[in-house]
Order: structure tokens, then C-alpha cells, then sequence
């Protein structure tokens, strides 16, 4: 295979200490499976941080094609990224406006800003237009119990009069977000929705949307007319406690260095970890500035007293521990179980995927799983598949 995009391909595989895979067959299995849990309302997609760390185009291009025509970046630029993609679709910008000269930049990417503040307002109202009459479309975002962004009740309430009376604005989406959707039983959805409900009915003419990928989960009215799947998208259990119905997307595989013996006594990595037996080391080319986290160490790292179990890598149909602490560019591994006649240098370990849940390893590293897919590194070679194809 010849490297010709870096930006989509990563590293040369000839080359690369790792490798990361993504099934698009099963991301937009996904989707639809979260568009169908969605109905009535329409799904559209949260495509933020590079999307989760998958690569916005391919991401994208896949959602596209099952018919996706909204989608949710935190930044301008990364808006800028989806509509290379998606020249059609609504493009929505989560942090909203930092500035005046961020209105014309909006505009010149037909990008739709999040305004969340009574600055993003004014700036939306009076920066980047050549014609004063000239719609301005956008999203507002009410608060309703996260106390991260968004207009006050009463902040949007005078706004909902107020552009009852000059139009100056076209919201086209009034959103909030769910603190604790994950939580079904938890008393804050409940109260949120309420909120919600009564702010949404101030723009009588926008479409409203409440529900990430676990709110989709709470149904019924949290569904409302648009729902933003983020992380259930790329395979992530989107509730806590049950069996996950998504199907894995990401897979991350580490390339075997080098295998070494070493005798029961003997130390490993930094620290100086004892190993209680005679071990066969596979000492693998993928670390923490993959974003393989250094939490998720065999020993020597805090988290092992809370939680002792640390990650393990996947194999020959089995699980691996990781030995010691996982370092900058490499991670050790136990395989003395496998030996030596299974294994050479070159052959990767799986460290996340289809036989190791990201959901797992997140808990192994004291994280979750959005944190370890938008860590994900730059140095690994990267496949885009269709399931069938894996290699
Ligand atoms: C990230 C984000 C989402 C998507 O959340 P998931 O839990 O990944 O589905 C939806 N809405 C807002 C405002 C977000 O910031």
C-alpha cells in the first residue's frame, strides 16, 4: 500500500507502531440504529474533536450517505472540516462566537453558530454581514441545569420577545444538554426537560433538540425534533449498566517490538516492577503519547490501589495484561502463557475493539470512553474499512 494522505492515512504501515481501524459499516449501522430509537425525531450526528478522534472526512462522508443532514462540531474550524463533506448539511458550532471577526468566518463557511451568551447575540446581529436585511440563522442554547453555556430562563425570555419585535435573528434550533442522561433515574432529567420544554416554547418557529446519545435512551419527549448522537455513533455503551447495543467501530492495534525472557525477580519498566514468575515480554510500540493512558498500567501507577485491575491487550483468542507501567512509545505485556512459538516481533496486540470493549479499557484507565477516543495519537497508520474487509 503506498502512504498518499497523511491527514487520512497516518503513518506509513510499513513503518507504524500501531494501527488504528475504523469500520464504517458499523458506524453507520449505528447511526441508523440511532436514528430508528430517534423516531419521530430526526438524528443527527455529533462530529466534534476530529470526530471523537475518527477522522471528520470519512466520519462524515459515511453518516452522508445514510442520509444524515445535521451535524454538530465545538469549533469553527472543525465546522469547516464537515462541509468539505457535507456541502449540503446544517453545520452547527457548539462554543458559539469569540469574537466579531468570528461572525464573517461563520458566514463564509455557512456555518450556523451556537449563540449562548447575550454577546454572541449582539455579535451575530451586527458583525459579518454585507446586507443589513439578510437573515441571520442560528441555534440558541438555554440553559437549563449544566451551568456550562447558554442563555439564562430570563435572559431567554426577553430575547424571545425582543426578536418577536425586530426579527433581527433567525433561530432555526433552541438546544440544551442533559446532565445526567446516563442516569435514567436521576431527577435532573426530569427537571431539565421541563425547563426545556417551557424556554422552546418561546420560538414557536424553531425546531428544538435536548438529547445526546444517552438521552436518546430516556425516549418520549426528551426526544423532542432533533436528537445529537456523539459518542454511541463510534460504539461507546451510551448507558450505564446494560448490555451495549452499539456495534465497535474503533479498533486499535499495538505492533510487537520485540519479545523478551525474563526471570521471576526480575524488574520491568520504570519504577522497577517485580515479576512474580519466569515471563515472556512483549514489549509493544504503542505508549501514552498514543494515547494508550499511563492509568491504565499493570503497577506502579496510583489508580492500581483504587482499582487493581489494570488494561489488557487482546491476542491469539486471549487477554494479556499489561505489565508494569505503560511508557511514552512502548507498553509491556504478558504473554508468557502464549510462548514463544504463537508470537514474533512484527504481530500486533489488540488494545481496544471488537475483543476489548473501549468501555473496559476506559474503566481499567479510571476514564471513559470519549476521553480515550479523542486521545487517540497522530502516529498511528490508519485503515478505513468496510466490516468484511478487516484485516
Ligand atoms: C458532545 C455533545 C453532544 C454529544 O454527546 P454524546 O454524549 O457524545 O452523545 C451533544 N450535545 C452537546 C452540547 C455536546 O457538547
Amino acid at each position: 500500500m503506498t502512504h498518499t494522505d497523511p491527514q487520512l492515512h497516518g503513518v506509513d504501515p510499513r513503518v507504524a507502531g500501531g494501527r488504528l481501524t475504523v469500520d464504517l459499516d458499523a458506524l453507520a449501522a449505528n447511526y441508523r440504529f440511532l436514528a430508528e430509537q430517534s423516531t419521530p425525531a430526526e438524528a443527527g450526528a455529533v462530529v466534534k474533536a476530529d470526530a471523537y478522534g475518527l477522522g471528520t472526512g470519512p466520519v462524515v462522508e459515511a453518516l452522508v450517505a445514510e442520509g444524515c443532514r445535521k451535524f454538530f462540531v465545538a469549533l469553527p474550524e472543525e465546522g469547516l472540516a464537515v462541509r468539505a463533506s457535507a456541502p449540503e448539511a446544517d453545520i452547527y458550532v457548539f462554543n458559539g462566537l469569540f469574537s466579531p471577526e468570528a461572525a464573517a468566518f461563520y458566514r463564509e463557511g455557512r456555518l450556523l453558530p451556537v449563540l449562548n451568551s447575550q454577546s454572541d447575540l449582539s455579535i451575530w446581529e451586527a458583525h459579518g454581514w454585507d446586507d443589513e436585511d439578510a437573515p441571520r440563522p442560528c441555534a440558541l442554547h438555554v440553559e437549563t441545569g449544566m451551568n456550562r453555556l447558554g442563555l439564562t430562563p430570563e435572559r431567554a425570555k426577553i430575547v424571545a420577545q425582543e426578536n418577536a419585535l425586530t426579527g433581527a435573528l433567525t433561530p432555526r434550533l433552541i438546544i440544551s444538554h442533559l446532565a445526567c442522561a446516563d442516569t435514567p433515574d436521576h431527577p435532573m432529567n426530569r427537571q431539565q426537560l421541563e425547563s426545556f420544554q417551557a424556554l422552546g416554547a418561546l420560538f414557536p418557529d424553531a425546531e428544538s433538540s435536548l438529547a445526546n446519545s444517552a438521552g436518546i435512551f430516556l425516549g418520549g419527549e426528551f426526544l423532542c425534533d432533533v436528537t445529537r448522537p456523539g459518542v454511541a455513533l463510534y460504539g461507546s455503551n451510551p448507558m450505564n449498566g446494560t448490555v451495549n447495543p452499539m456495534q465497535s467501530v474503533a479498533s486499535v492495534h499495538a505492533r510487537i517490538a520485540q519479545l523478551r525472557h525474563v526471570p521471576a525477580g526480575a524488574t520491568v519498566s520504570y519504577g522497577a516492577t517485580p515479576v512474580g514468575r519466569d515471563t515472556l515480554i512483549a514489549v509493544t510500540a504503542v505508549g501514552y503519547a498514543d494515547g494508550y493512558h499511563r492509568s491504565g498500567s499493570g503497577a506502579g501507577v496510583p489508580l492500581r490501589t483504587a482499582q487493581p485491575v489494570g488494561s489488557h491487550g487482546y491476542i491469539e483468542g486471549r487477554r494479556v495484561p499489561v505489565l508494569g507501567r505503560v511508557t511514552m512509545d512502548l507498553t509491556l505485556f504478558d504473554v508468557t502463557d502464549l510462548g514463544l512459538d504463537t508470537l514474533q516481533v512484527g504481530d500486533f496486540i489488540e488494545l481496544m475493539g471488537s475483543n476489548l470493549p473501549m468501555d473496559e479499557l476506559a474503566s481499567a484507565c479510571g476514564t471513559i470512553s470519549y476521553e480515550l477516543l479523542t486521545s487517540l495519537g497522530h502516529r498511528f497508520e490508519r485503515h478505513y474499512v468496510r466490516s468484511g474487509d478487516h484485516i
